[in-house]
């Protein structure tokens, strides 16, 4: 295939994939359905939407960010989850090429994408989620000839699930015990199970480390907006990490060992 078709394909598709997610993520965030109703409609007033106000991106430019009928402002994590879905797709595809990996890596920053966005909503990362996605990046790293970061064959993949799930269950079973509070949940720790075994050992650290890197300015903020309400600390003001190690985690997908390359020079 051509690539510059290709490209523009994968664009489109990031495009429908990031409305995809956000659609996903706002239903299963409330316990419902993820296909029923069928139609796509506002949260305020309930209007379903045409096609026209549903096509990603271009709809919410056209409304100028609010809905038709009701006026109410559409949350500005509509459009930018469109633009890190399309942001993705357009790198994987440069990255992988017309691939099978190029497939499972769209497909799995897809199911991060809705993770990341319960997780901001509930502050869970789902099981029904993060373990069948863990099986998934097994078999794909099991069953993928090795390509960059994906492909990384089933010894790598039970090592890395291994590291990544156990580092956080002790980490947050130490938290617990030293601060007597749950600090991390356990649905990250399964959440870094679907990580190691998709990207391997090495990327667990990395994810863990640009994870709580990009955490910190967000931590600072929330902790500054709730000072001190019912007496706890600030910084323990629930933030969810979830979507941070999401970032992480899809960032060493992409560009992890050159990374590593450079920083070690
Ligand atoms: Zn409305």
């Amino acid at each position: 295939m051509d690539l510059n078709l290709f490209l523009l394909l994968s664009a489109l598709l990031g495009l429908a994939l990031g409305s995809f997610a956000s659609c996903a993520g706002h239903r299963l965030a409330r316990g419902g359905s993820l296909t029923s109703p069928a139609r796509s409609f506002c949260p305020a007033c309930g209007h379903t939407l045409t096609w026209r106000e549903n096509i990603p991106l271009a709809g919410y430019l056209l409304q100028g960010g609010r809905c038709r009928f009701c006026a109410e402002r559409i949350p500005l994590r509509y459009p930018l989850t469109e633009l890190a879905s399309t942001a993705f797709c357009l790198a994987a595809a440069a990255l992988f090429g017309p691939t099978w990996h190029w497939f499972v890596a769209v497909g799995f920053a897809t199911l991060l994408l809705i993770l990341s966005l319960i997780d901001l909503e509930t502050f869970l990362l789902p099981d029904a989620l993060t373990l069948p996605g863990a099986a998934a990046a097994f078999l794909a790293s099991a069953l993928l000839p090795p390509l960059h970061t994906l492909g990384i064959g089933w010894r790598a993949a039970i090592f890395g699930a291994l590291l990544g799930g156990g580092g956080l269950w002790l980490l947050a079973w130490a938290y617990r015990r030293i601060r007597g509070v749950d600090g991390l949940g356990l649905g990250d720790a399964k959440l870094m199970l679907l990580a190691g075994a998709l990207l391997g050992p090495a990327a667990v650290p990395l994810t863990l480390f640009a994870g709580a890197l990009l955490a910190l300015p967000a931590g600072l903020a929330a902790a500054r907006r709730s000072p001190r309400d019912g007496g706890g600390d600030g910084l323990r003001t629930a933030l969810p990490f979830g979507p941070f190690l999401c970032a992480g985690a899809l960032g060493y997908l992409l560009a992890g060992p050159q990374f590593l390359r450079w920083w070690l020079g």
